[in-house]
C-alpha cells in the first residue's frame, strides 16, 4: 500500500490524486483481502501503494500524517473512522510506506541521483575530426565539477555486461563480429561512420554494463533514478547491425534486463536524441511490451521514424514518432511531449522508464539542426520523470545518445540532471 502524490514536493494527497494501484501489474481491482476488515472505507475510494517521493522515514511519516487527515475527510462522508482506526490506519501506512517491497526487490525511499561514468569510456577512439569522440564525456564532467553538481550525485561505476545480455537484443554473430573487428584492429563495424579501435568492445560491454548498474541501482533503491555518461552510443544499432556511431545498443538490452532480470512487465523508452532511433525501433517493432517514443528531426539521419511508423503486428500502436522539421526548439519540443507522449505514456503505464538522451538537438549542435535549450531539457526531463512517477514508480533511468559541441552538450546534462535531482 502506498501513497502516491503527483508531483514529489507534493506532500499532502489531494483528492484528484487518488488512485489504486495494486501489488501486482497484473491485478486490476482492488481485493476486499487487501484491506484491513474495520476501517469502514469502500475500497474503490482507498489508495494502494506507498510514496516514492519521500526522501526519508520522517517524511514518510509526515505524509502518512498528511494521508490520515485525507482519509479522514473522506471518510467522514462515507462513514465514521473512528480514532483508534485512524491510529491503526496510521501504524500501517508508516510501517508500508517505508521499505516497500514490490516483486521482492524494491526499496523506494531513496532520493539521490546516480551518475554512471568511468575513465574507460574514453578508450573507445574513432579518429581525428570524428564528432563522437572522448572529450564528450570529458566536457559533461568537468562541467559538473565545476559547478559542484558531481559532489551531490551517487557514483556508480561500469563494469563490462555480460554477453548473455548483449544477445538479448543482438545476435550471437554480430556480438562475435564485433569483437573480432575490434581485436583485429579491422577499422569500422559495418558502416564508415561507426569507426572502432582495439579496446572499442571493451569499452562497448562498459557502456552496456554501465547502463544495467544504473538499473540495479535504481531497483535497489539506492538512487532514485540515474543519468550514464556512457559511449559509444547505442539506438542506431540494430540486432545484426552497427551504424550511426552504435555498437551495441544500450538502452535496448536495458529495457530487455528490466524485464527477464527484474521482472517488470512494460517499459517505455523516450528518444529524443535529434536522430531517429531506429535501431530500438526495429527491435521493439512488434513488441506490446516496450513503448518506443521519438521525437527526431525530419529528413534527417538516418530517414526513418514517421508518423506512419507505429508498430506490426502485437506491436502495432506501442510506437510513436514525432517527426519535427529543422529549426525546432523548446516550444515544439514541449508541445510534443506534453500532446503526444504524455496521453501515450498514461495509457501504457510503463513499470520503468528508459531515456535515450541524445543532446544533439541542443542550440549550437555541430550536427543536429535543432534549438533545444538547456531549460528545454530540463522541462522535458520533468515531463518524463512526472510520467515515471505516475505508474512506475519513479523507477527512470537515462542514457547518453549523441550530442556532439562540448558546451552545448555539457550545459545540457547539467539542465537534465538537475531536472533529475529536483
Ligand atoms: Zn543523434
Amino acid at each position: 500500500m502506498f501513497i502516491e502524490t503527483a508531483h514529489p514536493n507534493q506532500t499532502k494527497l489531494r483528492r484528484s490524486d487518488m488512485f489504486i494501484e495494486t501489488a501486482h501489474p497484473n491485478q486490476t481491482k482492488l481485493r476486499r483481502s487487501d484491506m484491513p476488515p474495520r476501517w469502514g472505507l469502500k475500497p474503490s475510494r482507498m489508495v494502494v501503494g506507498y510514496n516514492h517521493a519521500a526522501p526519508t522515514a520522517l517524511d514518510a511519516l509526515q505524509t502518512g500524517i498528511d494521508f490520515m487527515r485525507s482519509m479522514r475527510f473522506i471518510a467522514a462522508k462515507l462513514v465514521l473512522l473512528e480514532r483508534t482506526h485512524c491510529l491503526l490506519l496510521l501504524m500501517i501506512m508508516q510501517s508500508l510506506a517505508c521499505p516497500k517491497v514490490a516483486n521482492g526487490e524494491t526499496n523506494r525511499i531513496a532520493a539521490g541521483t546516480g551518475f554512471v561514468y568511468g575513465d574507460i569510456y574514453l578508450k573507445h577512439h574513432t579518429g581525428e575530426g570524428h564528432p563522437e569522440r572522448p572529450a564528450r564525456l570529458t566536457a559533461i564532467v568537468t562541467r559538473l565539477k565545476q559547478t559542484g553538481l558531481l559532489s551531490e550525485l551517487v557514483a556508480i561505476k561500469p563494469t563490462a555486461a555480460a554477453p548473455e545480455w548483449l544477445v538479448t537484443v543482438h545476435t550471437p554473430a554480430y556480438v562475435e563480429r564485433v569483437r573480432k573487428i575490434c581485436q583485429t584492429g579491422a577499422g569500422f563495424v559495418d558502416s564508415g561512420d561507426t569507426p572502432v579501435s582495439p579496446e572499442s568492445y571493451e569499452v562497448a560491454l562498459a557502456a552496456v554494463g554501465g547502463v544495467l548498474a544504473a538499473v540495479d541501482a535504481v531497483m535497489a533503491g539506492k538512487v532514485r533514478n540515474a543519468f550514464c555518461a556512457v559511449r559509444p552510443p547505442g539506438h542506431h544499432a540494430l540486432k545484426d547491425k552497427g551504424m550511426g556511431f552504435c555498437l551495441f545498443n544500450n538502452v535496448a538490452i536495458a529495457a530487455r534486463y528490466i524485464q527477464k532480470q527484474h521482472k517488470l512487465a512494460k517499459v517505455l523508452i523516450v528518444d529524443w536524441d535529434v536522430h531517429h532511433g531506429n535501431g530500438t525501433q526495429a527491435i521493439f517493432y512488434d513488441d506490446p511490451s516496450v513503448f518506443y517514443f521519438s521525437v527526431h528531426a525530419s529528413p534527417f539521419y538516418p530517414g526513418t521514424g514517421g508518423v506512419e511508423e507505429k508498430g506490426e503486428g502485437k506491436g502495432l500502436g506501442f510506437t510513436l514518432n514525432v517527426p519535427l522539421p529543422a529549426g525546432s526548439g523548446d516550444a515544439e519540443y514541449r508541445k510534443a511531449f506534453v500532446e503526444k507522449l504524455k496521453p501515450a505514456a498514461a495509457a501504457f503505464k510503463p513499470d520503468f522508464v528508459l531515456i535515450s538522451a541524445g543532446f544533439d538537438a541542443a542550440q549550437n549542435d555541430l550536427l543536429g539542426p535543432m534549438k533545444v535549450t538547456p531549460e528545454g531539457y530540463a522541462v522535458l526531463t520533468r515531463i518524463v520523470k512526472g510520467i515515471a512517477e505516475q505508474s512506475g514508480q519513479g523507477r527512470l533511468v537515462s542514457v547518453l545518445e549523441g550530442g556532439y559541441q562540448g558546451e552545448a552538450l555539457a550545459a545540457s546534462v547539467e539542465a537534465h540532471l538537475r531536472g533529475l535531482k529536483e
